[in-house]
């Protein structure tokens, strides 16, 4: 099976426990849950049974243990995670907003996730690579940055694919060369995962259609637009293909859009056609948010064939 490998920002999720709960006062806190897109998205194709492995770094810490171990749990490949002394793990502390948003307090580019670099170890695992996923959040400093480029270069020169999700994050994407390097993965890209407004940061176009057509015409082979929990809409050269979201209740957000992306990829580089791909996507998106915590969600596949089995559309 072909092995996927994504490097980024490592992190715990620390959360509000109540909806409208600030943190300018004091209150009572869910965590520490092993966190970070890339490696909630590595966890989650793991568990999906892909051959998956992250590049990045954590302190000699329990936050970054927390991490280490989880995914390690979920059968991904850690040998490319950095520890290092004298630094903490990264951390994200989150609220809900009553409307439904979420206000992030991000502590990444100054811990031990800033450390990011391909070393000898992530070196050797980009060697037994075939495929690179992005995250936009990922490329949160010039140095992660770096390492996410000469990433895809290695994995494209011999003849890899690339995955991006724009993951926007604006509270932790300031690195000067960011919007550079944000359009440098789309170019690179073989598929593209926006979410929401995202599709927009990329194209002129005004309405989704003509965006779409614009960014396949620039030699993507397919975009994925994730729509919550109304599901998704794969795009290729041939046409569309939507598929519904599943009805669940709804108690965290934040993973939905990683967990949905792996398992896309997953069976895309399976060579799944997209109606079963966004299926399986669809429903480990749902799964996700059914958990309070970004990777509590994550399921092994055979439960998330089970919940398809049960599970009903929207
Ligand atoms: P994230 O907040 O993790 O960055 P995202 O914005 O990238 O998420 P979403 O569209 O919110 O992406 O969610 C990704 C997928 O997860 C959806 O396409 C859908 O399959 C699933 N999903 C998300 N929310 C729900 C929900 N409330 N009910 C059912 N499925 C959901
Ligand atoms: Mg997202």
């Amino acid at each position: 099976m072909r092995k996927l490998v994504s490097a980024g920002e490592i992190l715990v999720e620390i959360m509000a426990e109540r909806i409208g709960q600030s943190f300018l006062e004091p209150g009572p806190l869910l965590g520490p849950y092993p966190s970070g897109a890339p490696a909630i998205f590595i966890g989650q194709a793991a568990a999906l049974g892909q051959p998956a492995g992250l590049i990045g770094a954590v302190g000699d810490d329990d936050f970054g243990r927390l991490n280490i171990e989880r995914l390690r749990a979920l059968g991904a490949d850690v040998s490319a995670i950095a520890v290092h002394k004298g630094h903490a793990t990264g951390t994200a502390f989150v609220t809900y907003r009553a409307d439904a948003s979420r206000h992030f307090v991000f502590n990444i580019r100054n811990s031990a996730s800033g450390l990011i670099e391909t070393d000898g170890a992530a070196t050797n695992l980009l060697a037994s690579a075939d495929h690179v996923h992005v995250m936009g959040s990922s490329l949160f400093s010039d140095r992660a940055i770096a390492v996410a480029l000469s990433a895809i270069e290695t994995v494209k020169a011999k003849g890899g694919t690339v995955s991006f999700d724009p993951n926007i994050r604006r509270e932790i994407m300031q690195a000067s060369g960011m919007r550079a390097a944000l359009d440098h993965v789309l170019a690179r890209a073989d598929i593209f995962l926006p979410s929401g407004e995202e599709l927009f940061l990329f194209s002129s176009a005004k309405d989704e259609k003509s965006a779409v057509d614009e960014l396949l015409a620039r030699g993507l082979s397919c975009i994925v637009l994730k729509k919550g929990a109304a599901g998704a809409v794969y795009h290729d050269r041939n046409g569309a293909v939507a598929s519904s979201g599943f009805a669940v209740d709804e108690v965290d957000p934040t993973g939905a859009g990683d967990c949905f992306g792996a398992a896309f990829v997953s069976f895309w580089l399976r060579g799944a056609a997209p109606a079963e791909a966004l299926r399986i996507a669809n429903a480990c998106g749902a799964l996700a948010v059914t958990r309070k915590g970004p990777m509590e969600g994550i399921f092994p596949l055979e439960a998330v064939e089970a919940f398809i089995a049960t599970g009903n559309t929207q």
